[in-house]
């Protein structure tokens, strides 16, 4: 039996996977095009930008699309859009990157965290009932990883309570929900194309909406307070959180190629929650058209799932971590996420009261969340890597380098306090 890489035996894989991101000729072009054209930035017609906007809006079927600096922009952008002011209640997933619950607390607002579904680690209608209040005046839906919330219940309680659903889809851009792309569902819905995302410039983000007024202001709230087309007034306080043309130049192609890139990711998920479903002690987040037809297309994002502790029980005195075995699949050559994920309500802006003005927060449910972050391994674009995109043939190491581990669980566990003391 070969030794593990964690204990200095050599690595089950020495060559790369896929990098993220990916690019060639086409975005080196651009690029230099941009350059040449002298018009770097701002906002005028014929634009990198307002090109790239009505891609957007054809690709996700939606009449409005604006492009922002970030998806924390976008966020904040379509808060203040709503007219969500100091002291308001958005309720937001106690399980989602922190920005989502953090574009809340930068506009004075109190984000309420509520649980999510175990299995698609979305928001669950359910939660969201039972964390809303008079205060409350919006709710944001984060499509986690690349799998759609259920859009449906959460559009009955958004119906039943008059409360606007702003979308997060800074992982989920080309997913759909019954044949509807998400950021189409909602109110409004928000996009980054930060570097994991599923198109990058790098840093980035898109606004998207059905609704022609909300679609004025947010134009209006990026470009200084300036109403597109007006006379170049001020009537409203806004920020600058416009784009660069080089960025939208970019995004332009990137979008492009994301059909190409769903369908690749998505053979190389599939391959993956086959194959690792039969490894003892995993558990592959199930497929998402076996957990919910009506997810009619994965974003992949990531490819998550769950370890259990007990079946790497080499001794039968507890098994080993989480974050050993994340530590032991790096080292076997397996780009696999490095940290470990943290509910909101447990980030320390939240968690500690003393933090600062800003953290002033509510939970209202979060154990599913906090169960699901205890155990969850992420491969992809979250842990920075390409790999997704690759073939069945160059997958199967990931099988087999989690089989090792497996195979070699007594070591682990022998040296795990040991590691623990070093960097895992
Ligand atoms: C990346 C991300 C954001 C923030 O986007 P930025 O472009 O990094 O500001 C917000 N929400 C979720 C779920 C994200 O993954």
């Amino acid at each position: 039996m070969t030794t593990l890489a964690l204990l200095g035996g050599p690595p089950l894989r020495t060559r790369p996977f896929q990098t993220w991101p990916q690019f060639d000729q086409a975005e080196v072009d651009v690029l230099a095009d941009v350059l040449n054209s002298r018009r770097w930035g701002g906002i005028h017609s014929g634009s990198q930008g307002e090109s790239f906007e009505t891609e957007l809006a054809a690709y996700l079927q939606v009449p409005h699309a604006a492009v922002v600096s970030s998806g924390t922009a976008g966020l904040m952008i379509a808060l203040r859009a709503l007219g969500i002011r100091s002291g308001d209640e958005v309720v937001v997933p106690a399980m989602t990157y922190v920005a989502t619950a953090t574009a809340v607390s930068l506009l004075g607002g109190i984000p309420v965290f509520a649980d999510v579904d175990l299995a698609t680690h979305t928001i669950t209608s359910s939660s969201v009932k039972a964390a809303i209040s008079e205060k409350t005046k919006a709710v944001i839906a984060v499509h986690l990883g690349g799998h759609p919330a259920d859009m449906d219940s959460l559009g009955t309680v958004a119906d039943t309570y008059g409360i606007p659903i702003v979308e997060d889809c800074a992982q989920s851009l080309g997913a759909t929900w019954n044949g509807h792309q998400t950021g189409s569902l909602g109110t409004i819905g928000v996009f980054s194309f930060a570097s994991t995302k599923n198109i990058t410039a790098g840093e980035g983000g898109a606004v998207v909406t059905h609704d022609d007024e909300l679609a004025a202001r947010i134009a209006s709230l990026r470009d200084h307070g300036r109403p597109p087309g007006g006379t170049g007034d001020h009537p409203e306080l806004g920020w600058n959180l416009r784009l660069s043309e080089f960025q939208s130049a970019i995004l332009r192609v990137q979008l492009a190629r994301l059909k190409d890139h769903l369908a690749a990711k998505a053979k190389g998920a599939a391959y993956l929650a086959s194959e690792l479903s039969g490894v003892p002690g995993l558990r592959p987040v199930p497929m998402p058209a076996d957990l919910d037809p009506r997810v009619t297309a994965h974003g992949r994002l990531s490819f998550a799932f769950t370890f259990d502790s007990e079946a790497f029980d080499g001794a039968g005195i507890g098994g080993a971590s989480v974050s050993v075995f994340r530590a032991a699949l790096r080292a076997e050559g397996i780009p696999v996420s490095r940290r470990s994920l943290v509910a909101c309500p447990d980030e320390p802006i939240y968690a500690d009261a003393t933090n600062c003005d800003y953290s002033s927060s509510r939970t209202a449910s979060a154990s599913q969340a906090r169960a699901a972050c205890a155990r969850l391994v992420l491969l992809g674009q979250a842990a920075g890597s390409g790999l997704l995109l690759d073939e069945p043939t160059e997958l199967a190491d990931v099988v087999r380098a989690v089989e090792k581990i497996h195979e070699n669980r007594h070591h682990l566990r022998r040296e795990q306090r040991q590691l623990g003391r070093i960097h895992v």
